[in-house]
């Protein structure tokens, strides 16, 4: 039994941890929170047990005296931005993103449809395991209506995009949906845009190739695009948060790309700005910030910290390099697949260049990622580490895990706040260099 209190939400196997009464408490604590007569948005991806434990969620909040607009199944940005929209309290989506189909989450939302910030969760997770249900007297009790947001979300997207320009273009482009929620969104988005698509993996709730988008699960999608001749490939996670970009040639790029040519192209249009990244997130925006006069902020790895440093520095764009996530807060405050797709067809439209061409100019670095089993205790792993970069002369950031870096590369090692994992992230412009320092955490971790 294993239920996982993170930033990003709580997670566990449905009947293993998570289950409806525990989505039920929790959304019942959280709509006390908010208090009676509070207005939720509530959503899900694809997953079999989403529908049970929607039933449990708006059960929790209508007893805590919330109302309830329920949007059933939508892309987790579609959610976020519907409690933005419709100026609702808080928002709670129920999807493990790209955790296994065996597992089911729940993300709480707060106002302008932002994460709720890493310490109210620490908050809600103490009253959670102390406190009991808030029921409110019987006449106060919330009410539930069921409306649809995707088509007025795809409107208001195919409004914020240069939709001119992508239709003159006439692009061609395969999505891979992989039975998430992106398939009642990106095709029809593309589709209105005047884009050709091809739509792989479709069927809602079957999950046919590994739930993250990443080399190893998107062979399909790499074969399909050059077989066809058409443009570029994307591909989502289970909530369409994430978006990996597969060149016209069949190259799977690394999830860096697709917030980096986001990035790029906004920071180039505005004059500059502000751009705030997390501490994962290749050295690249770096030098993307460089070129483009803006400043460059990071922050612990996790949506909510990313977002929340975003409100206070009003910044231009942001987002989480090590999952594609793109956060444009003229659009709205969470990470949006659909939207980060939508902006890669008005670049590939405006430059009249190949998607490969473009993604050549980008700054290029190595970057190898790495999961080891947590053996032992964090605390003397990272005495470990601290004294490897002391012997090697790094500099070390301890925003979250251990970064150390020099001049030729960097590497991040943390805990995960999602599984019982640690994460290693090295990246260097020399391969050869990334490899000897992951050979040297290596032997730290194992
Ligand atoms: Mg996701």
């Amino acid at each position: 039994m294993t239920l996982i209190f993170t930033p990003l939400g709580i997670r566990g196997i449905f009947g293993s941890g998570m289950d409806a009464e525990v989505a039920m408490k929790i959304s019942n604590l959280f709509g006390h929170r908010l208090g009676t007569g509070s207005i939720v948005v509530v959503g899900r991806d694809t997953r079999p047990s989403g529908e049970v434990l929607e039933h449990a969620v708006i059960s929790g909040l209508n007893s805590a005296g919330v109302d309830v607009l329920n949007v059933g199944i939508a892309p987790t940005p579609t959610i976020e931005w519907a409690v933005d929209r419709y100026q609702a309290d808080g928002g709670v989506i129920i999807s493990a993103s790209h955790n296994p189909p065996e597992w089911n989450a729940l993300k709480l939302i707060g106002k302008r449809g932002v994460l709720l910030h890493p310490d109210e969760m620490e908050e809600l997770k103490q009253e959670f395991f102390s406190g009991r249900l808030r029921n409110v007297p019987w006449s106060d009790i919330g009410r539930v209506e069921s409306i649809d947001v995707i088509g007025e979300y795809i409107e208001d997207l195919l409004n914020f995009v240069n939709a001119d320009r992508i239709r003159e273009a006439e692009l061609k482009a395969v999505l891979d949906v992989n039975g998430g929620a992106g398939a009642y969104v990106t095709p029809y988005i593309f589709e209105a845009l005047g884009v050709k698509v091809n739509t792989i993996n479709s069927a809602p709730g079957i999950f046919v190739r590994g739930m993250e988008p990443k080399p190893d699960t998107l062979e399909d999608l790499s074969k399909i695009v050059p077989a066809i001749g058409f443009d570029v490939g994307f591909a989502h996670d289970a909530d369409a948060d994430r978006l990996t970009v597969v060149t016209e040639m069949g190259d799977v790029m690394t999830e860096d790309i697709s917030l980096a040519l986001v990035v790029d192209y906004i920071l180039e249009r505005r004059g500059g700005g502000t751009l705030v990244v997390n501490i994962a997130s290749s050295k690249m925006f770096d030098d993307i910030a460089r070129k483009r006069g803006a400043k460059i902020y990071r922050t612990p790895v996790g949506e909510a910290y990313v977002a929340h440093k975003m409100i206070e520095l009003n910044a231009t764009v942001g987002g989480e390099g090590s999952c594609g996530g793109v956060i444009l807060p003229e659009f709205h405050l969470g990470r949006d697949g659909p939207l980060a797709a939508s902006i890669i067809m008005e670049i590939i439209s405006s430059k009249g260049r190949s998607i490969s061409e473009i993604i050549y100019e980008l700054p290029k670095y190595h970057m190898i990622r790495e999961n080891f089993k947590i053996e032992r205790s964090w605390d003397e792993i990272k005495e470990e580490l601290l004294s490897l970069a002391e012997r090697r002369g790094m500099a070390l950031d301890l925003t979250d895990g251990v970064k150390m870096s020099d001049m030729e590369s960097w590497a991040l090692v943390r805990p995960s706040k999602t599984e019982p994992k640690i994460r290693v992230l090295v990246e260097s412009e020399d391969i050869e260099v990334a490899r000897e320092l992951l050979s040297e955490i290596r032997r730290v971790l194992v």
